[in-house]
């Protein structure tokens, strides 16, 4: 187990990739700090499973990404409970799909705040602890849509093209410090993420559910096929892996061809 007793904290780790992520690094023998929201026993079961699927130690932080100090909170009570803060994965994320002119303030706002501030808050908090240990790994998911745009999009877009900016600027301030920081990019991945959105997308283009699947998710994908959750949170444990210290400030396709295009 190359983590072992290595300690992590994965933000919006209660569903979807960032569980992935948590129960991959866990196998690994890390100890993990969970964090999102949703169901309290729901939550507790994933919790409990973690530590004893794999032998490790797993804690929960209801830390909201959209409040400065509890992320920074949730960071620090990971230093404390584990010993350090080691990995940070930045995954929590929330999506809203609307043309510009109808776009809802509030949810750019939103989602500029989730999936993009909230990354800065745990990277800031998270970098000393790893300084203090000469050894850091910082991954944020990112997506295709740090690469390239999609109509309707455009928080999102937005704050994944942020993401990209962010992980290049951090990598350099600490490459001397045994600190890696990469993204990873994945295009679609099939998600609660990515099945909330299709309702509002049929609105959007006046499309049948069928017709979102195959002709706007997998029409951008070569593949045809979407890339799994287990697949992403590999490509995570390699960025953690000795073989990878000398990749930082990447951004990682992981997305079937559709940034090739
Ligand atoms: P998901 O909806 O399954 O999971 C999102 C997680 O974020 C959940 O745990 C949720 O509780 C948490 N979260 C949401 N708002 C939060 C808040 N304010 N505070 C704390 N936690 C919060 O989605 P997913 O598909 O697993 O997405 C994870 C990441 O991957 C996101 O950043 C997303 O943009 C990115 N991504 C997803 C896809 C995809 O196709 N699913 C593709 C590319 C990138």
């Amino acid at each position: 187990m190359s983590l072992q007793s290595k300690a992590a904290v994965v933000t919006g780790s209660t569903s979807g990739i960032g569980l992935a992520y948590a129960r991959a690094l866990a196998a690994e023998g890390a100890n993990v700090m969970i964090n999102g929201f949703g169901d309290a026993a729901e939550i507790e079961t994933i919790r409990a499973g973690l530590e004893s699927e794999f032998k490790i130690k797993a804690l929960y932080s209801p830390a909201d990404m959209t409040k400065p100090a509890e992320i920074a909170a949730m960071v620090d009570q990971t230093a404390q409970a584990f010993g350090s803060v080691d990995i940070l994965i930045a995954n929590a994320g929330v999506q809203f799909v609307s043309p510009i002119e109808t776009f809802p303030v509030e949810k750019w706002d939103q989602i500029i705040a989730i999936n993009l501030s909230s990354a800065f808050h745990a990277m800031r908090a998270a970098v000393p602890h790893m300084k203090a240990k000469g050894w850091g790994r910082i991954i944020s998911t990112a997506s295709a849509h740090s690469l390239v745009a999609s109509p309707f999009k455009s928080a999102y877009v937005a704050a994944k093209h942020g993401i990209a900016g962010l992980t290049k600027t951090v990598a350099l301030e600490v490459a001397t410090h045994g600190i890696t920081v990469n993204c990873i990019s994945p295009g679609y991945v099939w998600t609660p993420l990515v099945e909330k959105q299709i309702p509002d997308t049929m609105k959007a283009r006046d499309m049948t559910r069928e017709q979102v699947i195959n002709e706007v998710l997998l029409e951008a994908q070569p593949t045809k096929a979407f890339v799994t959750v287990e697949q992403v949170a590999a490509l995570a444990i390699y960025l953690c892996s000795d073989a990878a210290s000398q990749i930082t400030g990447a951004n990682l396709s992981i997305d079937g061809g559709w940034t090739a295009a």
